[in-house]
């Protein structure tokens, strides 16, 4: 396929490179580009994706996001794809795939997990939003890019499924890290709480697989002195997102609520910039009760 490709940042340039292997070509635009290896670049956005038959962004928020899209849209052939893979809000999400549906295009929102790990080595999970026809035509840039692709319904699900994924990821990883923290006054022992609970009721995925004690389970950011991994910084993003979606929706959501006020705390007014979301663990133990 012809693939116009916006935004070569941390998760763009590998996800582009993957699709350059695969044999697709790619034309990409970034207005920073940094060192792009192999991959041709076009003068703007609305360059990059002429005779594209599919455009992928991945960008950082969701004002960029429109500005790109309004810009591409001109450009497009119709009946070609606009695939966000970005991370954002859900009002942006609805207004672009509205713009792309009103101009011919086929929109595709599927934000990803799996970080840039999982981004160098193709192997994205992607949430999907948007038609049957989009998910079909996108399916194999998805197998490309990723080992999963969810198609969880029409335009904006995509971004549902993600930012509540993400809300229990942040709420589930407080709760790991308060219970590691509460498990060494009380003198219990963190391989056997690992032990116990990585294998009883309170298991998650936090616990398991990315156990934020060092030393304890499978190797985690926390065996690397909290180099991200998955910043702070980042779950404070998605947190947020999660919290707007739920003020739209009228949802009530407590504990997303107090997860977001934690991790902005860590993050803006303590020293969690630039660590791992799992850094809240020695937070934790540094604290007491009152
Ligand atoms: P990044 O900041 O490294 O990359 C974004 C890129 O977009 C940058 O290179 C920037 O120059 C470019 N850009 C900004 N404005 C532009 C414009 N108007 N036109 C063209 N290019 C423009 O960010 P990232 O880490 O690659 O993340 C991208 C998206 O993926 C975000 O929405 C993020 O939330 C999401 N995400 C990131 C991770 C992660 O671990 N980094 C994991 C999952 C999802």
């Amino acid at each position: 396929m012809k693939i116009g490709f916006i935004g070569l940042g941390n998760m763009g340039k590998p996800m582009a490179l993957n699709l350059l292997k695969d044999g697709h070509e790619v034309i990409g635009f970034d207005t920073f580009p940094a060192d792009l290896d192999d991959i041709s670049m076009a003068g703007s956005a609305a360059d990059a994706a002429i005779g594209a038959d599919v455009v992928i962004m991945m960008l950082p928020n969701g004002a960029i996001l429109q500005s790109v899209a309004d810009q591409v849209l001109k450009t497009m052939t119709t009946g070609a794809v606009l695939l966000d893979c970005s991370t954002v809000d859900l009002d942006s999400t609805r207004s672009v795939a509205k713009l792309a549906e009103a101009a011919g295009i086929i929109p595709i929102d599927a934000p990803v997990s799996g970080g840039i790990g999982g981004a160098t080595a193709g192997t994205l999970t992607f949430m999907v939003g948007g038609s049957d026809e989009g998910f079909a035509k996108a399916k194999s840039l998805f197998d490309t890019m990723g080992q999963k692709a969810v198609h969880c319904g029409a335009s904006g699900n995509g971004q549902a499924a993600k930012i509540c994924n993400n809300m229990i990821l942040g709420a589930t990883m407080i709760v790991t890290c308060e219970a590691f923290a509460m498990a060494d006054k009380l003198g219990l022992d963190r391989q056997t709480m690992f032990d116990v609970v990585s294998t009883s009721s309170g298991y998650s995925w936090t616990m398991n697989a990315y156990c934020p004690a060092p030393g304890i389970g499978p190797t985690s950011p926390s065996d690397n002195e909290y180099k991200p991994g998955f910043a702070s910084e980042l779950m404070v993003k998605d947190l947020r997102l999660s919290q707007q979606a739920a003020e739209m929706a009228d949802a009530d959501t407590p504990i997303g609520q107090m997860a977001l006020k934690l991790y902005e705390q860590f993050v803006f007014d303590e020293d969690g910039n630039g660590k791992d979301f799992s850094a809240m663990l020695p937070r934790f133990e540094k604290r007491s009760r009152r």
